[in-house]
């Protein structure tokens, strides 16, 4: 690694997580995570431990200082198997950016007895914040990252949009609205969630073909099958994390399929 970070905001950590980019590819996209670990201790010895195969190239505290573990030019190992408006390897395409919060995790730890703890179980409460101070200091990042590189800002994605049944994360708590105030990300006001007709699981037929062509559309992988299954539902599910964070439940209502649509009209 050379002495100096590719961020003026951020000090090196190095991890030796990492390796060449396939095919000479250019990084066209940031991937947000959050660690789902307590702490940031816990998560640099994870994304700096040979064994573990996985690293990223920035990890932001929730103090909001910012360390660089891998280079830019490099691949880090943070994205995994995912494909986003049909483009996969996503690892070699993008610049990925963990920022540390307990996550999905975090919200089934009974506070009265964190023992109770169950890992990936369902999510039982509010999830944890994510600190002004730490998405400010992420914010300057994107804006750093994308000002230096001509990344879009506009190509900035959850690891939960490129792996959507595998992955839940930065989750539904991130708060996008914050980041597009300050011009980042495809974001449009989720339209409000009301009573109405509405797809789901077992559901079939010309309207469930759209919903999935829209879905699609936007990049998620996803055949038109015209069958609500359960892929369908898992990235209903993921949208909602992103785009229609008040309510996550792999339905398709009125809200959901209005914000989509409202979307697919900016992205363009
Ligand atoms: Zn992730």
């Amino acid at each position: 690694m050379s002495a100096a970070a590719d961020s003026p905001l951020a000090k090196l950590f190095p991890s030796p997580n990492h390796g060449e980019r396939k095919d000479g590819l250019l990084p066209e996209m940031v991937i947000l995570h959050y660690t789902g670990m307590p702490g940031a201790k816990a998560a640099l010895k994870w994304l700096c431990t040979p064994e573990s195969n996985v690293s990223c190239h920035y990890l932001v505290q929730e103090s909001g200082k910012i360390l660089q573990l891998v280079p830019e030019s490099r691949r880090a190992w943070h994205a995994g198997a995912g494909s986003w408006r049909g483009r996969d390897d996503i690892n070699s395409r993008s610049i990925g950016i963990e920022i540390v919060n307990l996550g999905h995790d975090g919200a089934s730890v009974d506070p009265d007895d964190p023992r109770k703890s169950v890992p990936g179980a369902p999510t039982g409460g509010p999830l944890p914040p994510y600190p002004a101070r730490q998405i400010t200091a992420l914010i300057g990042l994107l804006q750093d990252i994308c000002g230096r590189t001509g990344i879009s800002r506009r190509a900035i994605l959850a690891h939960s949009d490129i792996a959507p049944r595998r992955k839940r994360d930065p989750g539904e708590a991130f708060p996008w609205g914050q980041l597009a105030a300050a011009g980042l990300g495809l974001w449009v006001e989720p339209v409000p969630i009301r009573s109405g007709h509405f797809y789901q699981r077992g559901d079939g037929g010309a309207p469930v073909l759209a919903l999935q062509q829209m879905l699609a559309m936007l990049g998620f992988a996803l055949a038109p099958t015209g069958c609500f299954d359960e892929e369908t539902e898992g990235v209903v599910r993921a949208f909602q994390r992103h785009w229609r964070p008040g309510r996550v439940d792999g339905i398709a209502d009125f809200s959901t399929i209005t914000t989509l649509r409202d979307l697919l009209k900016i992205a363009a």
